[in-house]
């Protein structure tokens, strides 16, 4: 009996992963198709004719660029997320201070939220440092997909705040924004790849649906997770904990 019911449950387990495979390849297909059909359609207008009008023909080609261009972000975080998956990309961990990097991170996207005269402010001690030990580069890539979304789903005009917390044993990064916020029933579901509130919202915005995936795996490789909390119509604060890196002499001064 305890045989039969193993080798039922080997069974389950297989034929879900046998469902997960095939939903992904179709999720995978469907992602691919939207950059390629349009690229498509643009270079065979050109080659139909609209090549000989001099205004059309660089509007045509700066838009197959651009799909194409979201392509190839697809197709680079697919490959990050299936490196991270198997073990491929090896995480490097060292210590570095966290308000640092995060100042970074928004010097980067400035620009982007100026666009849409989105501000962002920022809540920490500058007086004080914040040393972690991590994997540097994978933690600005977490601060840039979520300090990224935050512009991306704000309103023009909106804000953000990044707060930085510091306690005995752990920083706490949140990033609060003043965006449409996301439904209960999508909150559980926004770290799945692909997985859009509004497709039309986030294909709009060049997304590929896989930021906060990477952002999950990225938090479990350092033993910590991403919590959300969201009010529609308001915004939503996405916050993630790193361990404190306590100093030789501040540990003999605490002794
Ligand atoms: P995308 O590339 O589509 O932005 P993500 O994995 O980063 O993909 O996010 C998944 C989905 O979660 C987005 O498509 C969007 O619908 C929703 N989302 C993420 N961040 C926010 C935010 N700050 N405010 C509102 N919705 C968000």
């Amino acid at each position: 009996n305890s045989y039969a019911l193993a080798r039922q449950s080997e069974i389950d387990t297989l034929q879900k992963n046998a469902e997960f495979r095939r939903e992904f390849i179709a999720d995978i297909s469907h992602e691919f198709k939207t950059p390629i059909f349009a690229t498509q359609g643009y270079i065979h207008t050109l080659i139909d004719g609209a090549i000989d009008d001099k205004q059309v023909r660089m509007k045509f080609l700066r838009k197959a660029a651009k799909s194409l261009d979201s392509l190839n972000h697809l197709v680079h975080d697919l490959l990050t997320l299936n490196q991270m998956e198997s073990g491929v990309i090896k995480f490097s961990f060292s210590e570095f201070d966290l308000l640092e990097l995060v100042m970074e991170v928004i010097d980067e996207l400035e620009h982007k939220a100026g666009k849409r005269d989105v501000n962002i402010t920022v809540e920490a001690d500058r007086a004080k440092s914040y040393p972690t030990i991590a994997d540097r580069q994978k933690i600005y890539r977490v601060c840039q997909n979520l300090i990224f979304n935050a512009v991306k789903y704000n309103h023009d005009g909106g804000e953000i705040k990044v707060s930085l917390k510091l306690s005995k044993n752990q920083i706490q990064v949140e990033v609060k924004d003043t965006g449409p916020g996301i439904p209960p029933e999508d909150l559980k579901r926004i770290f799945e790849r692909f997985y859009r509130v509004e497709k039309s919202r986030s294909k709009g915005k060049g997304g590929t649906g896989l930021g906060l995936a990477i952002v999950k795996h990225i938090l479990e490789g350092h033993k910590s997770k991403i919590s959300v909390t969201s009010v529609v119509g308001k915004g939503s604060i996405f916050s993630f904990e790193l361990p404190t890196e306590k100093k030789k002499s501040d540990s003999i001064e605490e002794t």
